[in-house]
């Protein structure tokens, strides 16, 4: 039997530098597919539908949970957010490694679904880190860096169910660190 791809779940609070981090793994690591989610949340500065999200309506969604198109999906800071099931599902069955960028609440569900898949939690240094790093951002309201804020402590109450827990202090380390578990994986696997 042909081998399947690997999953990897990376969850972190907003502001943690995820986004950061993921951008920098796809660009050393040519095979690693990105798993584009689907959202109702408008798009932010110069994000990009089919690239950074598929921005799509309430309605459209909805339709999606309905058709149960969705591996899983999670209302996060107001607006949802959910993964493709297909597209996980084909791109695994072609060989190819699939890593996504999931709230705590979704990931708690493909753990169930994928027990195989490898989970890395990356949590900012402080949480005074944190807000400063979400204040310079500049592209969300005041209220909506509220909301991050408040919720980036039960995101940090689940950062034990990972089977990794990168503390994002400096991004090169970061980075290295995560591909270090990444080529593990794939060479254990
Ligand atoms: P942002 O709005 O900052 O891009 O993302 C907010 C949060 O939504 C992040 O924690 C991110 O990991 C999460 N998120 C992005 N896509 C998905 C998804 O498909 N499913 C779930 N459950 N969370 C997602």
């Amino acid at each position: 039997m042909a081998k399947k791809g690997r999953l990897f779940i990376i969850s972190g609070p907003s502001g943690a530098g995820k986004s950061t981090v993921i951008k920098a793994i796809l660009g050393k690591n040519r095979d690693l597919r990105y798993s584009i989610s689907c959202t109702t949340r408008p798009p932010r500065g110069n994000e990009q539908d089919g690239v950074d999200y598929y921005f799509i309506t309430k309605a459209a969604f909805e339709k999606k949970i309905d058709a149960g198109q969705l591996a899983e999906w999670a209302e996060v800071h107001g607006h949802l957010y959910g993964t493709s099931a297909t597209y996980i599902d084909e791109t695994l069955t072609d060989g190819q490694d699939v890593l996504l960028d999931i709230d705590v609440e979704g990931a708690k569900k493909l753990f169930v679904k994928y027990p195989e898949a490898v989970s890395i939690f990356i949590a900012p240094p402080t949480m005074r880190k944190l807000e400063e790093r979400l204040a310079e951002r500049d592209t969300d309201s005041p209220e909506a860096v509220e909301r991050r804020l408040k919720n980036a402590e039960a995101e940090m109450a689940q950062a034990h169910r990972y089977d990794h827990i990168l503390v994002n202090e400096e991004l090169t380390q970061t980075v290295s660190r995560l591909e270090t578990i990444i080529g593990k994986a794939c060479f254990n696997g």
